[in-house]
């Protein structure tokens, strides 16, 4: 088995957190790496309710070849309560973008993170003030500002009008505001490498390993060694408690068992690994793991990661949820197309059914 990486949630200046960083985030708008063809927003609407897609995370996964020396997957969700379905992922999009060593946009040394923060690289295109999707439409007044819809410039109005308003515009808006509506909260990501002894332990399934983790990881909460984070994981940890009640199968005591040894993370990375799957798939998502071949070599899809329930926690979102987030990605991660700067891959949502749903 691949090896897995953890990813886990850290604060960070959003200054850092640029396409020129290169950055693994969750939230805040998207870091494009690719910043001339970017998904239309047409592309970036919802199927169902027709409402933009908002921003989820993105993971910068470079690849072996020279092709894929930049390379960034990107995820976007739907919002709207109506579109939030078990078991069903149409309100997700995922994006993989890539760039050679020698491209456009970047230079070939990789960046210095150290002293203040440099501006990000700028696209040539009018990006959406309020999302930073591309943002076709101007502000009709002062024409200083673009919008990728009428909906958010509507939101974004109540922060706009004084400037706009104003007798002299010194024309730009330097101040980088996240809408709570339109934007998650901004973390990073941290992939670490894995080395808690993943697969040594997880044959015995008699409960007794998975209790003594999580009595040490109590004792872990309780003197407060979890960091920022000691709040969040806590109160997940009560949600599995209590859907566990729902739930107690052994894939979930599996999952579980897992969890409990990072309780912190909010993504398992590990191309052509296997997900951790939080309910049985053939009662869940059978249906979800035909996955498409890749549209533009025909090569296969393989699993390269997931995005775990411990991540709802930091959206400060009531609507969304899910069991687990699983991404997969051409295999090959194949040349883009020359009009192309962004191409969908395929994401599968697993949720956990309860008791009353389970024939
Ligand atoms: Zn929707
Ligand atoms: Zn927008
Ligand atoms: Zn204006
Ligand atoms: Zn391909």
């Amino acid at each position: 088995m691949a090896d897995i990486d953890l990813g886990f949630a850290e604060e960070r200046e959003s200054a850092w957190l640029t396409n020129r960083y290169f950055p693994s985030k969750i939230g805040g708008k998207p870091a494009w790496l690719e910043l001339e063809k970017l998904p239309s927003n047409k592309e970036l609407l919802c199927e169902t309710c027709q409402e933009p897609k908002a921003f989820l995370c993105q993971i910068y996964a470079p690849f072996e070849d020279e092709h894929n020396f930049h390379r960034t997957i990107y995820v976007f969700v739907c919002r709207s309560a109506g579109c939030q379905v078990s078991n069903s992922a149409r309100h997700l999009t995922v994006y993989r973008s890539q760039l050679p060593r020698k491209n456009e946009f970047y230079s070939e040394q990789p960046p210095i993170e150290e002293g203040s923060p440099l501006p990000e690289i700028q696209s040539s295109k009018k990006l959406c003030k309020a999302c930073g999707c591309s943002g076709p439409l101007a502000c009709s007044r002062c024409r200083n500002v673009n919008y990728c819809s009428a909906k958010h410039q509507r939101a974004h109005w109540p922060h706009h009008k004084k400037i706009c308003m104003a007798e002299n515009q010194c024309g730009t808006e330097s101040i980088n505001i996240f809408l709570p509506n339109i934007s998650f909260p901004e973390w990073e990501i941290v992939v670490e490498a894995n080395d808690a002894g993943e697969e040594t332990a997880t044959d015995n399934d008699d409960g007794s390993v998975e209790e003594k983790n999580l009595a040490e990881y109590q004792n872990l909460v309780e003197v407060g060694e979890t960091g920022t984070l000691k709040d969040v994981a806590e109160s997940e940890l009560d949600k599995y408690a209590n859907e566990s009640v729902a739930a107690d199968d052994k894939i979930f005591r599996k999952f579980r068992k897992e969890v409990s040894k990072d309780p912190d993370q909010v993504v398992r990375y590990g191309r052509g690994g296997t997900p951790l799957w939080i309910a049985d798939v053939e009662q869940t998502i059978a249906q979800q793991l035909q996955i498409p071949n890749c549209e533009l070599c025909g090569g296969e899809r393989q699993f390269e990661y997931q995005i775990m329930p411990q991540m709802l926690n930091l959206l400060k979102d009531d609507q969304l949820d899910w069991g687990t987030l699983t991404v997969y990605t051409c295999s090959k991660s194949c040349r883009l197309p020359n009009d192309k700067g962004y191409v969908r891959e395929y994401i599968v949502k697993q949720d956990i059914i309860s008791n009353e749903n389970k024939k």
